[in-house]
């Protein structure tokens, strides 16, 4: 039976809050009775005399776990409105138990009984202001750790001596399912068992895990995994294998049909990290007895395939572990993003020609034995990207910067001074309010409350104000004192030198990298995109070539491909071959220009020859414009010869070529012309004919 003697009106005036927790996903969904139990103490808050209105749930942690108070916004709402005074009882389920081992929970005790709450949970009632109640919370706390202390002890106890027996249950592995004795058999199904051995036998022949993942996937064999939860706990799907259950299953040393136990030395948990469990050599696990159930590899190839995976890994290391990470060429490594898919990508160190090259790759794919996403030649992205940074920060650059940021700071002192103002005038109210209520007489009891009420309200505005201030002053910038101004400028100057000295280690470059760019998204058609963001958030976008590959690298420059377009209007071929060379120009393979080489890259550029310029124009042939003036073929060339009519040589081979009758055409260039008398309008000719 609840105590009712503990509750005053002072706490009946203020608000009952009830802290719903579970703290895993998995606990919300098993737990649902707790959950109502936890529900359930409403009724419990009525009973004792508070308004429905006045109960608060607070259940935004549900599911969120209870090892820290980071990331629960409930429990922090719940101090912080305990510490305003505006909580009359705290409910919840075991709350004696979770204050002693609970370093939040006895924050919050202390907070309580400063603020005269109550604390309501299964076992009764408690003043946590009141000496007694504080004992029989901390000794309810105490019971329960050493409860769970025992409790532990005893499971894990128990555990390990099942294990010595090899008794104890673990999850199957594939391959493995438990008999009706509880023994572990080789599955029944003949799939999965031939499976499995295809795995450890492809491994034997290509001593890769990553060739594994490859065979399976150009085979097409599925892999099988048997689902241990859930309503279709027990069914079997195949999907794609994957490198790392590759890796986790030449790892389990089950599969020689031993019993171990403990090959890991549990995590330990560190303020600010998860923990990472160790494993453990051989001789240290806990448990190890062969030969309890059949075997799919002997233990001696388990340790070979360990020597071999390690090996892998070491070789690998040198390319692309983590090492390398800090000391390997690639400049941008760990920042650069694919552009496709959005994952990291990673580096890849080969050897080319006597040189270590490297590319970035987005390993997207891989896993499951298909071609990497993208890959992008690292060296051509490193100098854009170092180019684009020591333009970035230079001297000039910098004092624009150094400006801007001024303008800023002074707009932000007068912003701050509002802000500033705004907080100053809460707390001459909360003084007032403070001092009307220590002018109140005792017995004026009604006029006490109603002022002191208004006076915990003008606390509150008054704490809301200053953090309110303290938030939205956190985020503004230092000063910068003239003497930082100075060094930051010399930096600037002293960069570019630092940077482009051979001496100065990769890891020094990547290191200033990592100071001014927060990722490149990198992006790969005919030329590589990269998309900078920098640190403060702008971004810079450019594109880089692709380093031209061999045949490239044979190919005649497009300068000069261009200047074959453009005079290819107006001259021959063996004319272009002849200004080419007076220019000194060289074929792509180094050779003198020749009308031949001239029209094999025509050809290959798809380039128009000058004769079908001028036959696009309209220009005829000898046939044509002999048809046209009534008279034979030679006739038309001896008035070209003659000059009478207006024709250029339009190949190599002398073919003429005559102009239009309407004459809208480029006029042929001096040179071209047969004779200067050429030159002669085939209106006249016309005439001369007509004549
Ligand atoms: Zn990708």
């Amino acid at each position: 039976m609840l105590n009712t003697a503990k509750v005053t009106s002072d706490h009946l005036r203020r608000d009952a809050y009830l802290y719903v927790r579970q703290s895993s996903p998995h606990q919300v969904q098993e737990n649902r009775e707790s959950t109502a139990r936890q529900y359930d103490f409403q009724r419990h808050a009525q009973a004792l005399g508070w308004e429905t209105a006045q109960v608060t749930v607070i259940d935004e942690d549900l599911g969120v776990s209870g090892a820290s108070v980071a990331g629960r916004t409930g429990f922090q709402r719940l101090v912080a409105d305990v510490g305003l005074g505006r909580v009359g009882v705290v409910m919840g389920l075991e709350v004696s138990r979770l204050a002693r081992n609970s370093a939040d929970w006895h924050r919050l005790l202390e907070i309580c009984a400063l603020a005269k709450t109550l604390i309501l949970d299964e076992d009764g009632i408690y003043d946590p202001s009141h000496f007694n109640d504080r004992l029989l919370l901390g000794l309810h706390g105490i019971m329960s750790e050493a409860e769970l202390h025992i409790l532990r002890a005893r499971l894990l106890g128990g555990q390990l001596n099942k294990a010595k027996r090899g008794e104890l249950w673990i999850r199957p592995p594939i391959g493995y399912v438990y008999d009706e004795a509880r023994r572990l058999t080789l599955d029944p199904d003949g799939q999965i068992q031939r499976t499995v051995r295809a795995l450890f036998e492809t491994f034997r022949r290509t001593e890769s895990a990553y060739q594994v993942v490859q065979r399976f996937a150009a085979d097409s064999i599925r892999w099988p995994r048997r689902i241990s939860q859930g309503l279709q706990a027990g069914e079997v799907i195949w999907a794609t294998v994957t490198h790392d259950r590759v890796l986790k299953l030449l790892h389990n040393p089950r599969y020689t049909g031993a019993f171990v136990y403990g090959q890991t030395r549990p995590r330990v948990r560190t303020v600010g990290t998860r923990g990472r469990s160790k494993q453990l050599p051989r001789e240290e696990w806990k448990v190890f007895i062969p030969n309890v159930f059949p075997a799919y590899i002997t233990w001696e190839d388990f340790e070979h395939n360990q020597a071999v995976l390690r090996a892998n890994a070491s070789k690998f290391g040198r390319d692309r572990g983590q090492s390398s990470g800090r000391e390997g060429a690639a400049l941008v490594q760990g920042v650069v993003v694919c552009g496709r898919c959005g994952t990291r990508m990673t580096v890849r160190y080969s050897m080319a020609r006597k040189r270590t090259v490297h590319e970035y790759i987005c390993q997207r794919g891989v896993q499951t034995g298909q071609s990497a996403c993208q890959r992008i030649p690292g060296r051509s992205v490193d100098e854009a990207v170092s180019q684009v940074v020591l333009e970035a920060v230079t001297p000039a650059a910098l004092d624009v910067a150094l400006e801007v940021f001024e303008e800023l700071q002074a707009r932000a002192a007068e912003v701050d001074r509002l802000r500033r103002a705004h907080v100053e005038r809460a707390r001459e109210e909360a003084e007032l309010a403070q001092r009307q209520f220590l002018l109140v007489r005792p017995e004026h009891r009604l006029v006490a409350d109603t002022l002191e009420r208004q006076w915990n309200e003008k606390l509150a505005t008054l704490r809301q104000a200053e953090e309110e201030y303290a938030r939205l002053t956190a985020g503004a910038g230092p000063n910068l004192s003239a003497d930082a101004r100075e060094r930051i400028r010399a930096l600037a100057t002293d960069l570019p030198r630092v940077w482009r000295d051979p001496r100065t280690p990769a890891r020094e470059r990547k290191r200033m990298l990592r100071l001014l760019i927060e990722d490149i998204t990198l992006m790969r058609d005919r030329v590589i995109h990269l998309h900078i963001r920098w640190k403060g958030g702008a971004t810079t976008s450019l594109e880089c070539p692709l380093p031209r590959r061999a045949p490239d690298l044979r190919r005649t420059p497009s300068a000069i491909v261009n200047q074959i377009r453009e005079l290819a209007t107006q001259r021959t071929d063996q004319e272009i071959a002849e200004i080419l060379n007076t220019s000194r120009l060289r074929s792509g393979t180094g050779q003198v220009f020749t009308g031949r080489i001239v029209m094999y890259l025509r050809l290959g550029y798809e380039i128009p020859s000058f004769a079908q310029h001028l036959r696009r124009a309209g220009w005829l042939t000898s046939v044509e414009i002999a048809a046209h003036l009534g008279a034979r073929r030679a006739t038309a060339v001896r008035f070209a010869r003659a000059g009478v009519l207006r024709a250029v040589r339009a190949d190599d081979r002398g073919r003429l070529l005559f102009a239009p009758p309407t004459d809208s055409l480029p006029k042929p260039q001096p040179g071209k012309r047969l004779r200067d008398r050429a030159q002669y309008q085939p209106c006249a000719l016309h005439s001369r004919k007509e004549v």
